[in-house]
């Protein structure tokens, strides 16, 4: 096991009770200068504008992904706008080598409906945990308000599942927020928020959630019809 590099305490200790997100972008940017940071996304809406804030201090930043081979084309065509507006940040895919279609050999037809956990397992977590390897800090676009499992994030705690110091600037931030921000500074989202998806995972696992616009968030569209509500990256 790994001894942790920080702590909260670390954290409130160098930043005080009270801090901005901007106040945490900037810290972690230079407490961690000489350690692997890599920020992490899905490109939802929350990811964009988190990607956007880390951007704007010009400094070099891999931005992880993985694509589970069942990304919407929408989402596809997000990421290559995005690499197109920040050219110095580094995007690379860490999904998974096992093709669909493998997957299907070893697993049969459409896991993700007789075992969405286990189909998580082999896209989505198992990636993660190799992704984040060889990395000392994990940035992520989480926020409390999110769902009760993200209730308890903190804006920087050490992650014991995956041994990396976890940093959440927007851990306090409601939706509205993250819209207002996403509007104003005109960051490029995923189409799919203004056509009923709240939150964007696999074509397969999202749906649209009826009367939900821009600024509503909700995971009722993920795996409707079951009682999972997490993919299982940040359980
Ligand atoms: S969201 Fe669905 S398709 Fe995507 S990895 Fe999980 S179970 Fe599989």
């Amino acid at each position: 096991m790994q001894v942790p590099i920080v702590t909260p305490a670390d954290f409130v200790t160098q930043l005080g009770e009270e801090s901005s997100t901007q106040t945490v972008i900037q810290w972690s940017l230079e407490r961690f200068a000489d350690q692997k940071m890599v920020l992490s996304t899905g490109f939802g809406m929350e990811g964009c504008a988190l990607i956007e804030m880390y951007a704007a201090h010009q400094k070099p930043l891999d931005i992880i992904y993985l694509d589970t081979g069942f990304f919407f084309k929408e989402t596809h065509e997000l990421i290559e706008k995005l690499k197109t507006r920040h050219p110095h940040l580094n995007f690379i895919n860490r999904g998974t080598t096992l093709t669909p279609e493998k997957q299907a050999d070893l697993f049969g037809d459409e896991l993700w409906k007789r075992d969405p956990d286990l189909c998580c397992q082999l896209r989505k977590v198992d990636p993660m945990r190799e992704a984040l390897k060889e990395v000392d800090v994990w940035v992520t676009a989480l926020r409390r308000d999110q769902s009760a499992n993200r209730a308890g994030v903190e804006l920087v705690e050490w992650n014991w599942k995956y041994q990396v110091v976890r940093i959440c600037p927007l851990a306090e931030w409601s939706r509205q927020e993250v819209w207002d921000f996403v509007k104003s500074q005109q960051v490029p989202y995923n189409e799919l928020h203004d056509k009923n998806y709240p939150s964007i995972g696999c074509t397969h696992c999202t749906k649209p959630v009826v009367g939900s616009a821009g600024n509503y968030y909700s995971r009722k569209g993920r795996w409707s019809g079951s009682a999972k509500t997490e993919c299982g990256l940040h359980t």
